[in-house]
């Protein structure tokens, strides 16, 4: 809304006045006449019809009923008095109850009188009675009797309650601004994608969020709405990437030389998948075309994406870059370095390890050898964007587990050269692909959807406690052939003593069950000094140790193929997408692996069906899918910090439908009129730079 009027202060509007405006701001961060109006009801309570005395049940929400008064008393003593009034329809009697107010209720309410109540019925004792319900009294003769359409319900808080903005007030607010402003507003999207995709105009939909006649302008309203908000996003994201694209060249890598050719015929020390190899024939494309590569590589863990990473790295060597490739912790940064560092061999380019723990004399060396160019490959956490950090020639990034770096750090890297250097993103979250399109729109993304051949699907079992000696006995079995099990505990907040204990007698019970000298245990938690913790680590990854008692610390990390057996406690207590994260830590070797879930007999309905997800499928992509099911967007790992997110309607988990209509409206829009210049599409230009005016969208990837 680029109209003048709804910047107005929302203080300036009737009834409202500075003092609540202050409050609205606080509370609800509402600060203008638009925000206010898109400050939309959560809910409905449908007045759209009368219920009979009869029909109730103690499921309905609130609901109005048409009746007469019988008779009334004040029952109890001075200080615990309540009004108690018999109301009866031509089906049936019930009781309506008053705990306050009373002088003032027993003046209205009297027997015989007619009226229409309203409120949320309750059953006790097998009478039916409602507290405080709302009356009107009936006139026979009016139209408009009671109620009849859906009263919006608005979100609001103590203080402004005290205030009198509880939902009714703000209801009245409302209507007060659109009596003043609805006239004004404009429309933002042009009639031909109004017609092509049925929607109402916005002045409609707006009126209707807040005052809806019936159920079917209401949905009209919301797909209205939200359709608006999706296509918006998505122009914003998509267009965004249009114009990164005419800004910013990128390197061409378009030679396959020596240190590709070679690694791939003499080192690769196994068959790529073809989904691998698709991927890489995909960053190859993208990296021959001049253009600056944002690409988001998705992959379940194991799927192997460290050698993609490493082999698009070896192209940027043949065409005389440098690569770099940043995991968020030390562990993850130590592992990508000697995985690289094995496949690759000695002879071979130079690779070297940056972190926080490098020592001053070490990183001095470091940043010469990157200046000068002799250093080609740079595997780091976060050291590595640190200004002294210098590169000759940066063409490449790859970010591991990427949405644990937040925007303005990936574009850091960007200024590492003068051509930006082409972003390649891993991560092995899978995002469901709603998800993706909206916090990603703008990344071009692939996917790696197949395992390596051999690699045997982890079985995945669900036990109870009570069948705790199965699981002892199946892990001496599996020991007993050599492998080795992790045993993972809830430890949600470190501080939750009740978690300490559980892991205490954990431990304590395994260490009965697998005595020295035969056994011999690992124990990691957060409490732990981290020398300590990685010495532990160590002695388990050795294979000094059977069995690795832990805490969620080692959720990322740690790659031990010997490893078969994952054994989660309290598994009700963990997130899906958590759950796969821990299970991906085994089945990395050739034998079959296992994990067990343990938990509790008493587990809620979400509880139940993660589990029973985790037992029927591998899929991190269904799983994802699930848990935004289960969860909604705004819990999902990594969106958090995203203001991408920040939808007042529509709903990423269900309205996929819409948002992917939304999504390809835009691309066919941008193909044929990038620059929006079309008469038909000027209505959208101009709105997208008074949206987005001052925000450089283009540096959001
Ligand atoms: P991710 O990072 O996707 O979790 P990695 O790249 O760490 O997976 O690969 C997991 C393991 O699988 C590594 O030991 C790697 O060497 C191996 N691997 C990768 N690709 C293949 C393949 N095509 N065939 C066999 N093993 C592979
Ligand atoms: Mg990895």
């Amino acid at each position: 809304m680029a109209e003048q009027i709804f910047k107005t202060p929302v203080e300036y509007l009737k009834g409202v006045g500075s003092q609540r405006a202050e409050i609205l701001k606080k509370d609800l961060e509402i600060f203008t006449y638009a925000d206010l109006l898109q400050h939309y009801p959560f809910r409905y309570i449908d007045r759209t019809r009368f219920y009979k005395i009869r029909e109730l049940n103690p499921d309905l929400p609130a609901i109005q009923i048409l009746g007469r008064i019988v008779s009334k008393e004040i029952i109890g003593d001075k200080h615990v008095k309540r009004l108690v009034a018999r109301f009866k329809d031509d089906t049936g009697t019930m009781e309506l109850v008053w705990f306050q107010s009373i002088r003032w209720i027993d003046k209205i309410v009297q027997p015989g009188a007619v009226f229409i109540v309203f409120g949320k019925p309750t059953l006790f004792n097998g009478h039916f009675s409602i507290s405080h319900p709302e009356l009107e009294a009936y006139q026979p003769n009016a139209v408009n009797q009671g109620n009849l359409t859906l009263q919006p319900v608005y979100s609001s808080t103590e203080k402004l309650k005290q205030f009198n903005l509880d939902s009714k007030g703000i209801q009245r607010a409302q209507a007060a601004l659109i009596d003043q402003v609805i006239r004004q507003v404009e429309e933002t999207l042009p009639v031909y994608l109004m017609q092509r995709h049925e929607l109402i105009s916005r002045q409609k939909a707006l009126y209707n969020i807040h005052f809806p006649e019936n159920v079917e302008i209401l949905r009209e309203a919301q797909k209205r709405l939200k359709f608006e908000e999706l296509f918006f996003i998505q122009l914003k994201l998509l267009r965004s990437k249009v114009l990164r694209t005419q800004k910013f060249k990128g390197s061409v890598f378009n030679n396959v030389g020596d240190n590709f050719n070679t690694f791939y015929s003499e080192k690769l020390p196994f068959d790529l998948t073809g989904a691998q190899k698709r991927v890489i024939k995909e960053i190859r494309q993208d990296t021959q075309r001049g253009v600056q590569m944002n690409r988001l590589l998705q992959g379940d863990v194991g799927s192997g994406k460290t050698v993609v990473a490493l082999m698009i790295m070896l192209l940027a060597i043949d065409n005389g870059f440098q690569a770099c490739i940043m995991a968020p912790t030390e562990i993850l940064a130590q592992q990508h370095y000697f995985s690289i560092k094995s496949l690759l061999g000695d002879d071979f380019v130079s690779v070297e390890l940056l972190t926080g723990s490098t020592p001053k004399k070490a990183r001095r060396g470091l940043h010469e050898r990157l200046e000068s160019g002799e250093l080609n490959i740079l595997v780091g956490t976060h050291a590595l964007i640190e200004d002294a950090v210098q590169f000759q020639n940066l063409g490449l990034v790859v970010i591991d587990e990427q949405h644990r770096f937040g925007v303005e750090q990936r574009a850091r890297l960007w200024r590492k050269n003068i051509i930006p250097p082409h972003v390649l993103v891993m991560t092995a979250t899978p995002i469901p692909r709603t998800l993706a399109m909206t916090l990603y729109g703008d990344l071009d993304i692939s996917v790696i959807d197949e395992l390596p051949a051999g690699r045997k699907p982890i079985k995945t079992v669900h036990l109870y406690h009570s069948q705790r000696l199965r699981m002892f006995g199946f892990m001496r079995e599996e020991i007993a052939k050599g492998r080795q099990v992790y045993i993972v505990y809830p430890l949600i907040k470190e501080s939750e003593k009740l978690d300490l204990l559980y892991l205490e007698a954990g431990i304590e019970a395994i260490s009965n069950e697998f005595p020295l000298p035969e056994y011999r245990i690992s124990i990691v938690h957060g409490k732990l000094a981290a020398k300590d913790k990685a010495a532990e680590m160590q002695r388990f990854v050795k294979g000094e140790t059977q069995i690795m008692v832990a805490t969620t610390v080692i959720e990322v990390g740690v790659n031990v193929p010997n490893a078969s057996v994952m054994i989660i406690e309290n598994a009700e207590r963990f997130g899906l997408s958590q759950l796969h994260q821990l299970r991906g830590r085994v089945g990395r070797g050739a034998e079959q692996s296992f994990c067990i879930l343990m938990s509790g007999m008493k587990l809620s309905p979400d509880a139940k069906i993660r589990l029973d997800t985790m037992v029927r499928t591998n899929d991190g992509f269904e799983i994802a899918e699930i848990d935004l099911q289960l969860r909604g967007p705004g819990n999902i790992e990594g969106t958090q910090q995203s203001g991408v997110l920040d939808l007042k309607l529509a709903d990423l988990a269900l309205d996929q439908q819409l948002l992917a209509e939304a999504r390809k409206t835009v691309i066919q829009i941008l193909e044929d009129d990038p620059e929006l210049v079309n008469d038909d599409n000027r209505i959208l230009r101009q709105y997208f730079e008074t949206r987005s005016g001052g925000i450089s969208w283009d540096k959001i990837s």
